[in-house]
């Protein structure tokens, strides 16, 4: 699948759109990205994550293991696609940890999966995860690089889309000065802006 098909796919499921938003941080955007509104459908979901599955098919992997709750739905269908296991962290008290049975298999090798990368946090914290319990990194694949190639794991990694965010305080979005209304994302009346 090529890059132009796969932004097509985030503009036809409004993942991704472009228009004036006012983004939870308070700043505004002339873009807005949600990775869940793609991943809803299974037939995509597949698609996309073959491109990271396809990267690392020749690596030695034993596991993929992803940060709850947006890597779930792409480690699962990553590691279904490559036949390995797949474990995941999630959350408690702020930190992330694995829960449920999960384990680290000491020497074993492991290829971290997660939806959005911005700074990369979550991903890192996996990474010693599985460090801390003896096991390898193989690599990191993911579907958006929010960063556009900033945020490096040291390991090799993997996005199927890179997008550089552009966001400004109110006072000098350029957006305002064109008088263009703002939708807030998320909210009741919001509706897509896409062509
Ligand atoms: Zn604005």
């Amino acid at each position: 699948m090529e890059n132009q098909n796969l932004l097509e796919i985030f503009y036809k499921t409004n993942a991704l759109l472009n228009g004036h938003f006012l983004l939870t941080s308070g700043r505004h955007s002339n873009q807005y990205f949600q990775c869940a509104l793609v991943l809803q459908y299974p037939e995509y979901n597949e698609l996309i994550c073959k491109k990271i599955a396809d990267n690392f098919k020749d690596f030695d992997i034993d596991y993929v293991i992803a940060p709850a709750i947006g890597g779930i739905v792409v480690g699962q269908e990553v590691a279904r696609q490559l036949g390995k296991r797949f474990i995941f962290a999630e959350r408690e008290d702020k930190i992330l940890k694995l829960r449920r049975g999960f384990q680290i298999e000491e020497g074993k090798k492991y290829l971290v999966c997660e939806d959005v990368v911005t700074t990369g946090g979550s991903v890192f914290e996996v990474i010693d995860i599985v460090r801390n319990g003896g096991g390898l990194v193989s690599g990191v694949g993911f579907i958006v690089d929010r960063s556009n190639g900033k945020v490096n794991f040291g390991v090799p990694q993997f996005s199927t889309l890179q997008l550089d965010v552009i966001s400004y305080s109110p006072e000098e979005c350029p957006l305002c000065k064109d008088g263009l209304p703002i939708t807030k994302p998320g909210s009741r009346t919001f509706t897509g802006m896409n062509k």
